[in-house]
């Protein structure tokens, strides 16, 4: 069974609605039911199709919750082991005296907080957003 658009449609009947609004309920159901056709797989229902979408988005959500953890665990190691080299090694982060300046300024960037302009959508991060003319 493919997704055509069926040549039958059996839109709830309201015998207290009038034959010319029954009319435009049959075409309004019509079109619901065209428009909800393109999500539906072969032969599925459009409840089935709710149920699915509703176990995808709640596996997305776990797998979502799973890497939040990890990703804030790995930033608390990251932040530390940062600490540490800077604390009880800097020349290892400094240009200088042979270290990864570089490095250095890329872990700072990771481990900076997110630019609240970027975040709301405002282009590609600028000087500006630093306040920067
Ligand atoms: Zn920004």
């Amino acid at each position: 069974m493919t997704n055509q658009p069926q040549t039958h449609w059996y839109a709830p009947t309201d015998e207290s609605r009038s034959p010319l609004e029954q009319v435009a309920d049959a075409l309004r159901y019509k079109a619901e039911q065209e428009a909800m056709a393109v999500y539906l797989k072969d032969g599925e229902t459009p409840a089935a199709c709710v149920a699915r979408n509703r176990a995808d988005i709640d596996r997305l959500m776990t797998m979502l919750a799973r890497e939040k953890r990890r990703s804030e665990h790995l930033e608390r190691l990251l932040r530390n082991l940062h600490a540490l080299v800077r604390g009880e090694c800097p020349s290892l982060l400094n240009e200088d005296s042979g270290g990864d300046a570089a490095l250095d300024g890329l872990i700072r960037d990771a481990l900076a907080p997110p630019c609240p302009f970027c975040a709301a959508g405002d282009g590609p991060h600028s000087l500006a957003h630093e306040g920067q003319p």
